[in-house]
């Protein structure tokens, strides 16, 4: 699980929201189906866009294996008011999603990867997601998406022998390959799949300074943010692999 950052919410929902809300918490709960408004395709593109094609939950890049599902933090079941709220909206595969289902416990919700300090709650151990020690709604969280279920496992290994190959070539080199692997290294980690358990074995390499601001990274696609290419030059790389950047 990595952190997401919300990007604005799509223009047909901040104009139907109220509109649809209203009918969907109206209706009675066998005919909410007809209600669903949050299918819309302007608000899947900005989901798909704001996640990058990956699950919320397990960061499985969803189109290779699946189609994506607009996915409710807070289960529509429990919150009907917030079934078209964009803040309550993100994208799951269908795995993670029908894991989780219509759970929701007040003491102990499903981690939030928007708001919830995710390093507090969760650890990436190889291709392992384990929970910190003690911590219940963690332990909940990973168990009831089953994070740690052997096509994710399968899929997380293997993604790592790939960055070790690729870390072990750049741990070898000279320049002026070593930052042209170094900046492949970056551009990988962030946009391919299992962010975090690939910036855990970069960063257990201390290869962590090659990769700041993780969190706010976002898709360079329509947004206008700061792109993939000035994510590559921060300002507090080591000097050596620096080399590359303008
Ligand atoms: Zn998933």
């Amino acid at each position: 699980m990595r952190k997401l950052e919300k990007g604005p919410a799509p223009e047909v929902l901040r104009t139907n929201e109220a509109t649809w809300t209203q009918a969907y918490v109206a209706a009675p709960k066998e005919e909410r189906r007809k209600c669903e408004k949050w299918r819309h395709s302007a608000i899947k593109d900005a989901l798909h866009e704001e996640t990058d094609f990956k699950c919320a939950y397990c960061e499985a890049k969803i189109i290779d294996v699946s189609f994506p599902h607009v996915e409710h933090i807070l289960p529509k079941a429990t919150f009907p008011h917030l079934a078209h709220s964009w803040s309550n909206l993100t994208t799951a595969c269908g795995v993670c999603n029908n894991g989780k289902g219509d759970y929701y416990e007040e003491n102990a919700p499903i981690l939030n990867p928007y708001t919830d300090e995710l390093p507090t709650f969760i650890q990436h151990r190889g291709p392992f997601v384990d929970w910190t020690a003690g911590n219940v709604r963690a332990e909940i969280s990973v168990r009831t998406l089953d994070l740690n279920r052997p096509p994710l496992l399968m899929s997380r290994t293997e993604r790592i022998n790939n960055v070790r190959e690729l870390y072990d070539k750049w741990h070898g080199s000279i320049e002026p390959l070593r930052s042209i692997l170094a900046a492949a290294i970056r551009i990988d980690a962030l946009k391919g799949e299992f962010q975090q358990t690939v910036i855990t074995y970069l960063r257990d390499r201390n290869f962590s300074n090659l990769i700041i601001n993780q969190n706010r990274h976002r898709s360079p696609r329509k947004s206008g943010r700061t792109t993939l290419a000035s994510k590559a030059c921060p300002t507090t790389v080591d000097r050596e692999s620096a080399k590359g950047c303008p």
